[in-house]
């Protein structure tokens, strides 16, 4: 395959990222399971938050996954595994999640009869109650060995430390609130459940999270009526398809907003993407030339365009190669700066590597280093 094809490919894949525009994307899901591993969250006297917690998760992502093909789901966790509060936020700003839902259970020490779910979003906590939920669920940074560092000394059970919660600005917190107010229907209406309303907390998990976002509180695992509930299939299944439901309608919301918005933004990005075409060094001037590109992704299949898999990359090209369909990005004659796209593309391909073509042609890496270096 020639630099030529490669260049009609990048031209077609302009055109058709203007004809498909209002449908090329994808939104980004991330599910968060509270606790895991040595931190058992809230526990019952028959179970803990931990495990309720992933069950709800996964049976929420299963049927995302089962339902809407345009949806990539991200899980901080699928097992029961420790995942520290920051690299939770870090997963979601990473998979730049469009909808962040963490899912936890309650607890209160010394009551067994609070009933009820509740969706919290981040913001200042009206009453020492709501305060209480947030230092419950920030305490599990203690299980952290350096916490203190990391979290700027953050002290979850004092209230002073909540005084960053009074300067915040939250972008996002419009559209959290309206998507709480969702899944608190749907558990009144759907899983008939005691409705203990939206609020506001001073979650660290949601406030490291660049996104719409809100934390789930299922029910109480402190009350035994509840606790027996949130463990049978039942309570898993009535509680995970009410958040489903909210999730739909919060996307249909979404996509609404979005296509009457997209067309600047599909504009912008196909400029942006031209603008790397004409500028990027040797990128198909010159069959001879060395060039290096990030190679992403394999398929048997070719991919729709409209799938995801190329959002926020530039200079997008396929070849096929062994009967296979292969993608690659940020083609340039220099390896240094194709080195350092590779490790941006890693974040959301981690097996992204870098790939050299002469004459069009695939070759072997070590000798185009090589090349590149002793011409530098
Ligand atoms: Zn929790």
């Amino acid at each position: 395959m020639t630099i030529h094809v490669f260049k009609r490919f990048a031209f077609v894949f302009l055109l058709l990222v203007q004809a498909v525009g209002l449908c090329a994307k994808d939104f980004v899901l991330v599910i968060d399971a509270g606790h895991g591993g040595h931190d058992p969250g809230a526990v019952g006297a028959t179970s803990k938050e931990k495990d309720i917690n992933l069950r709800v998760a996964l049976a929420f992502g299963r049927l995302v996954e089962g339902n809407c093909p345009d949806v990539k789901v991200v899980y901080t966790r699928k097992t029961d595994v420790f995942v520290t509060l920051n690299r939770r936020a870090q997963i979601a700003n990473d998979a730049k999640a469009d909808l962040f839902v963490s899912i936890h259970t309650n607890s209160v020490a010394g009551n067994k009869t609070a009933k009820g779910a509740s969706t919290w979003t981040l913001g200042l906590a009206k009453t020492q109650s709501n305060l209480d939920v947030a230092k419950r669920e920030n305490s599990v940074i203690l299980y952290e060995d350096d916490y203190k560092q990391v979290y700027s000394g953050f002290n979850p059970y004092s209230s002073e430390s909540y005084i960053i919660f009074e300067l915040m600005q939250d972008q996002y917190m419009e559209q959290s609130v309206n998507f709480a107010s969702m899944i608190q229907r749907q558990f009144k209406n759907y899983s008939g459940r005691n409705d203990r309303g939206v609020h506001q907390a001073g979650f660290l998990v949601l406030k490291a999270s660049a996104m719409p976002s809100v934390l789930v509180e299922l029910g109480f695992i402190s009350t035994p009526s509840e606790e027996k509930y949130l463990n049978t299939d039942k309570g898993v299944g009535s509680l995970s398809r009410s958040i489903y439901n909210a999730f739909l309608q919060y996307k249909e919301e979404w996509e609404c907003k979005n296509s009457n918005a997209e067309p600047a933004k599909v504009e912008a990005a196909h400029q942006e993407r031209q603008m790397a075409a004409t500028q990027s060094p040797d990128a198909g001037s010159d069959d001879e030339a060395l060039i290096f590109k990030v190679q992403f992704l394999a398929s048997s299949k070719r991919l729709d365009l409209d799938d995801g898999s190329f959002k926020g990359f530039e200079q997008v090209g396929c070849y096929e190669d062994g009967g296979m369909y292969k993608y690659t990005c940020y083609d340039s004659a220099d390896y240094d700066y194709v080195s350092r796209m590779r490790r941006e593309v890693a974040k959301k391909y981690k097996d992204a590597f870098v790939v050299a073509f002469k004459d069009g042609k695939r070759m072997d890496i070590n000798k185009a280093i090589k090349e590149f270096k002793s011409k530098k």
